[in-house]
């Protein structure tokens, strides 16, 4: 499916996870050869910039996990920037039926695939969701399109609606809900005529059957062999007729595969299927976790360093909350909190399992502590002196403005990061050893 790009893409890996340190500049190239590899992998250029941009100070910046080399780890940030790209988890897998009977209507171009994905949905539904299922032609220019989608329905075991002579689109769609809702259908497809170019009457017919059918689901079936079109295709239809996802054929070709890359940011629309083969079973359910790791081929590499990262997360802890019950909380404790945070994306590991947390939340919140001025906080005590960091009492006011100078804000700024230290700090200690024993057995010790 993306063979030229994973081959491309493994040459690049085994560059970065060869060496013991990975140097900024081998950083920068990597991420510059995995640039070209998505470029002529035919993924568009805006999305491949962002995608760059967004893996670029991560895989810089690493943290490192002692356990995993860094190139194992730039490995894993460039995984994760892929499956974002690709819609990440937020997808609603498979298709919205709620209301019996569920319309899905299909759109396209001619020869995309979509009478062939309509048996394929239909087969779905069927044999694995239990659901029994209508399927219409809207096709009144091709007779032969009719015809194909009812030897389709016998083929799959699903009833189509019976064709009548003379009747427009707006009409058959018509019938077809009502006889689905006569006959205890769950779902009905829709398959709507298509042309072989963006044609206004074609949009204008399509949007007219979504008025009158309501659909629950309008899938767009684009062909991904055509590129970079497929992906101007979903954008113009979705400008005319609000879809609410996509499918991508012909996917089992040798492909490049970049359509499928690009789909998702450019149209903002979750990728459903992939349509895998011209027989019935060629579907397969969109995953954003497969697909960036079948495209990555890193698999094992990825999985280990999730498991090393947890472990790491997992050993700090431990040793904070060992400090913590001695009743030390410095400001490495605190930098390292603001280090979990950002991992995470909300509130540390440490704090979330402790009962004074949410406290200490609204203690944040109260100084405006979003990502962006927790950044700059961390920052703040990185360029202390490690003396300093552990023993707070000795900022003064000059080395207050050292600091301040050295980090780039105001010294305002680094009181504020005292003031919170104490607070925080304040707040371990009277928690001290109860708190101990509550969080050793939120973490199941
Ligand atoms: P429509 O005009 O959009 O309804 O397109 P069809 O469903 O008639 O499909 C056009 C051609 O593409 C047919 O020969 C199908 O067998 C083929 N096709 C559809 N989906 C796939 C797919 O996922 N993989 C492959 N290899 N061929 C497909």
């Amino acid at each position: 499916m993306f063979d030229a790009l994973t081959d491309r893409l493994s040459g690049v890996f085994e560059g970065l996870t060869g060496k013991g340190a990975l140097s900024e500049k081998d950083v920068s190239s990597a991420l510059r050869e995995i640039r070209v590899a998505l470029l002529e992998a035919d993924v568009a250029l805006d999305v491949v910039k962002k995608f760059i941009e967004e893996i670029k100070p991560k895989a810089v910046g690493e943290s490192v996990i002692r356990s995993v080399k860094p190139g194992q780890q730039v490995i894993k940030i460039v995984n994760d920037g892929l499956v974002e790209m690709l819609g990440g988890n937020e997808d609603a897998k498979g298709l919205r039926i709620d209301n019996i009977p569920a319309v899905i209507m299909m759109a396209g171009l001619q020869g995309s695939g979509k009478t062939t994905t309509t048996g394929k949905l239909a087969r779905r539904l069927k044999t694995q969701e239990r659901k029994k299922v209508l399927i219409a032609s809207l096709d009144v220019y091709r007779p032969a399109a009719m015809q194909q989608l009812k030897i389709l329905a016998e083929q799959v075991g699903v009833d189509a609606l019976p064709i009548v002579e003379g009747q427009l689109p707006a009409d058959i769609a018509k019938r077809a809900v009502n006889a689905a809702k006569l006959g205890g259908y769950d779902v009905v497809i829709l398959d709507t005529a298509g042309r072989t170019t963006l044609d206004e009457q074609m949009m204008s017919e399509a949007a007219r059957v979504a008025e009158i059918s309501n659909p629950a689901e309008t899938i767009l079936v684009a062909d991904a062999l055509t590129g970079q079109d497929a992906v101007e295709t979903a954008r113009r239809f979705n400008e005319r007729l609000k879809l609410t996802g996509l499918i991508l054929t012909r996917m089992d070709g040798d492909g490049r595969g970049g359509a499928a890359l690009s789909m998702r940011a450019v149209t903002g629309l979750p990728i459903k299927f992939l349509g895998t083969g011209e027989k019935s079973d060629g579907l397969e359910v969109f995953d954003a976790h497969r697909i960036a790791g079948r495209i990555l081929g890193q698999g094992d590499v990825v999985s280990l360093v999730e498991k090393a990262a947890a472990e790491m997360d997992e050993e700090k802890t431990k040793r904070m909350a060992e400090k913590m019950a001695k009743g030390v909380f410095d400001l490495d404790d605190l930098a390292e909190q603001f280090k979990q945070m950002e991992r995470m994306g909300g509130l540390g590991g440490l704090m979330g399992m402790m009962p004074g947390a949410k406290k200490a939340k609204q203690a944040m919140d109260a100084q405006g502590l979003d990502d962006r001025v927790m950044k700059r906080q961390h920052g703040i005590i990185m360029s202390m002196t490690a003396k300093e960091r552990a023993k707070p009492a000795l900022l003064n006011a000059s080395r207050k403005k050292r600091i301040a100078a050295g980090a780039g804000v105001h010294v305002s700024e680094v009181n504020k990061v005292l003031k919170m230290h104490q607070q925080m700090a304040g707040m371990m200690k009277k928690m001290g050893k109860g708190g101990m024993k509550q969080m050793a057995k939120a973490m199941g010790a």
